[in-house]
């Protein structure tokens, strides 16, 4: 399959040191054209996750990854509002204790535009829990819906607010779970 691959890599102290120009193609794509390289190199990597949880799940990741200098694959989404995207994250060991990061666009679906993920659209106060991996949106307090569920579920369609995302890692994503580890592993 023709794969689309976008890589960065980030140093010993999480700053990001490098980035492929797929991945700035790929921002631009995802109308995130502040993101210049330029902006992006030498950001510590933090500023770049949404949520506590989020940026939990990624440190616990680098500590395997620096650790046992091995090779971990994280399967993602990375939807935009008209589109799925099914991707897998390849954290490998750089030079260091760095880390070699590779996104890898497994697959994308088109589908009816879903507002609350445009980045652009006004918002309420209130917040809505997703996963920041599988997307899922979590509702009344109680189940884990895959995102169309949930705005049917919560009634979400025709408003002109939405409930901002509040980034969160559902139970399915939390490590250990979804380590796989890498095919590309020495
Ligand atoms: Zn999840």
């Amino acid at each position: 399959m023709d794969e689309r691959a976008f890589a960065y890599s980030i140093d010993a102290k999480d700053t990001i040191v490098s980035l492929s120009d797929a991945w700035l193609e790929f921002a631009r794509e995802n109308r995130a054209s502040e993101l210049t390289r330029e902006r992006v190199i030498g950001q510590p990597l933090w500023s770049f996750v949404s949520g506590w949880e989020t940026r939990r799940l990624y440190e616990e990741v680098f500590v395997r990854v620096r650790s046992r200098k091995q090779s971990i694959e994280l399967p993602f989404r990375c939807d935009s509002p008209d589109c799925f995207r099914f991707m897998r994250l390849l954290l490998s060991p750089g030079s260091g204790d760095g880390v070699e990061c590779m996104g890898i666009l497994v697959r994308e679906q088109q589908r009816p535009f879903f507002s609350i993920l445009d980045r652009a659209f006004p918002r309420t106060s209130t917040s809505l829990p997703m996963c920041s991996l599988c997307k899922r949106i979590y509702v009344f307090g109680a189940r884990w819906l895959e995102l169309e569920d949930a705005i049917r579920e919560l009634d979400l369609f025709g408003h002109t607010r939405l409930p901002r995302i509040d980034y969160v890692v559902c139970d399915g994503c939390a490590p250990p779970q979804r380590l796989t580890q890498g095919g590309a592993a020495a």
